[in-house]
């Protein structure tokens, strides 16, 4: 058998074929072919006059869009079922294609309508005129579809897309801290803004999972916990873990839950109507609670609220983290700075330190104009020293006077450092001559009575030191560099002068 391509009905009728021309029977077959394809489709096919005003042929699509029968009762109820809200705007639409009440151009409209079962539906409708020869409008032809579902995924991306750009904001101005506190602090007034809620506060807890309320944002200055030290029996007892594995706690209304009669009693102690609580998780451990709640009333939490209080709370989570990095970095470049200038054998700084210094006291003194002392101290004879007492035992009386010179200095601006060998040089900011003079003093002393034996030392039985002290008020007639030889040229003099003594730098020009 052949197969024909035309409709069973259509083909069992064979006194209607033999009566049709051979040109008919193709038309015939066309419309049949069309309809057929029409009333499958789920699309509505409309024809109308000009004026819009006259329905001449409605396609059964209504029944597969909307299960609605396509009799002529229910009409284009596609055209006249448009939702309140959308039909100013359909009118306005139309009546622009319209010339002296004739459809001239094709219009596009998507809006909602309610259908003859009283549901909601987008619709797309399209209307074009249909020309003559002469280009005169003889009717005007429609084509409907639903397209619902398009729109609700439409909206559900643009809600995703919202909800991110939301959180994407509210994160960088958490991120824009590096400071621990400040992080905390933009994260409550942010979720507080945003959900306008009575009370946003982080919970931060501690090892035995009872916590503190570290920073909040309120409502009402009434509503505050801030510092409170809240032990939650119940969470520790059963939600620990749970939270751990990112658990949410959402409750409507405290009073109408199912929860136990001590954890109401307890929430309300604490004015808290509604609770929608997130764990803020750090390295996979449970760092705190990110809290929202109605002191007063209860509130439908919307599934949105917490699932952007999730999101927040990821986001604070990066931040505390980041900040925790900062904050360890810094610790270690302290560190590290420490270790770069200061002196490994004795404690002290070290010549980097006291060269880094220098400069910057100068500058200062020079600014205000106040004095700057420098004493240097050099241990006499200390080549026979380590000659006669090995070279550790030299260490250790170097250890020793270092600790002596640090004990003799009493200002927190004091800076002492090894400037070579066993030589030391200490800054004075802010000291005249007078000063200086009696730190030399307080030097030459202490390390007199360490008693530290010297039995070849030609001054005494003793360590000794000699030492050098220059004052001045920097000024530009002259530099630190030369500040410093005039310091080295008075401790040299004390060294020619017979050792175990203090020499002030002849200088009188540049003091006050
Ligand atoms: P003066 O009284 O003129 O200062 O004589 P001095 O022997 O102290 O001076 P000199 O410059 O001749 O010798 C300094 C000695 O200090 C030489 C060196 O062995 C010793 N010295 C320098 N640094 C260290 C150190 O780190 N440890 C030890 N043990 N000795 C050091
Ligand atoms: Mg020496
Ligand atoms: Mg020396």
């Amino acid at each position: 058998m052949t197969h024909s391509p035309l409709p069973a009905c259509w083909c069992a009728d064979a006194n209607l074929q033999a009566s049709l021309s051979k040109q008919d029977l193709a038309a015939w077959r066309d419309y049949i072919a069309l309809q057929e394809l029409v009333t499958r489709l789920p699309i509505v096919i409309w024809l109308m006059s000009p004026d819009l005003k006259q329905l001449f042929y409605k396609s059964p699509g209504c029944e597969v869009l909307w299960d609605v029968p396509s009799s002529t009762e229910t009409g284009c109820f596609w055209l006249t079922g448009i939702l309140d809200e959308d039909a100013e705007q359909v009118t306005f639409t139309q009546e622009q294609a319209l010339d002296k009440g004739i459809l001239k151009d094709t219009v596009e409209l998507e809006y909602r309508m309610v259908d003859p079962q009283n549901r909601t539906c987008w619709v797309s409708v399209r209307l074009f005129p249909i020309r003559d020869a002469e280009g005169k409008v003889e009717g005007v032809a429609g084509i409907g579809e639903d397209i619902t579902q398009r729109k609700n995924t439409e909206d559900a991306l643009k809600y995703i897309i919202h909800q991110q750009t939301l959180v994407n904001a509210i994160a960088q101005r958490i991120r824009r801290s590096l400071e621990i506190e400040a992080i905390l602090e933009t994260t409550v007034q942010e979720v507080q803004n945003l959900l306008l809620c009575d009370r946003a506060f982080l919970y931060r807890l501690d090892f035995d999972w009872s916590g503190t309320v570290v920073v909040e944002a309120l409502r009402s200055p009434d509503y505050s916990l801030l510092g409170r030290r809240l032990t939650d029996t119940e969470f520790i007892a059963n939600y620990v873990e749970l939270y751990q594995k990112g658990r949410i706690h959402v409750v409507d209304d405290v009073r109408q839950s199912n929860l136990s009669e001590c954890y109401i009693h307890w929430l309300t102690d604490l004015q808290v109507r509604a609770n929608l609580v997130v764990p803020v998780l750090h390295d996979e451990e449970l760092w705190g609670m990110l809290v929202v709640q109605e002191c007063e009333q209860p509130r439908s939490w919307q599934a949105f609220e917490i699932e952007l209080l999730q999101q927040l709370a990821v986001q604070v989570a990066i931040a505390i983290q980041q900040a925790e990095l900062l904050e360890e970095l810094k610790t270690t470049n302290t560190e590290l700075q420490q270790l770069a200038t200061l002196d490994s054998l004795t404690q002290v700084g070290n010549r980097r330190c006291f060269d880094e210094a220098l400069p910057q006291e100068w500058e200062k003194m020079a600014l205000s104009q106040a004095y700057l002392s420098l004493v240097l101290v050099d241990v006499d004879f200390f080549k026979a020293y380590n000659d006669t007492y090995g070279h550790p035992a030299g260490d250790e009386c170097l250890r020793t006077v270092a600790q002596t010179l640090r004990t003799a200095v009493k200002r927190s601006t004091d800076l002492v450092t090894r400037y070579g060998g066993e030589e030391f040089a200490i800054l004075l900011p802010h000291t005249d001559a007078n000063g200086a003079v009696q730190v030399a003093g307080e030097i030459l002393s202490r390390v007199r009575k360490l008693k530290i034996p010297h039995c070849q030392s030609k001054v005494s039985n003793h360590i000794t030191v000699s030492v050098g002290i220059i004052t001045t008020i920097p000024h530009p007639g002259l530099s630190y560099e030369d500040f410093v030889k005039r310091g080295d040229q008075a401790l040299y003099e004390a060294k020619h002068q017979g050792r175990d003594r203090m020499i002030f730098a002849e200088y009188p020009e540049f003091l006050a």
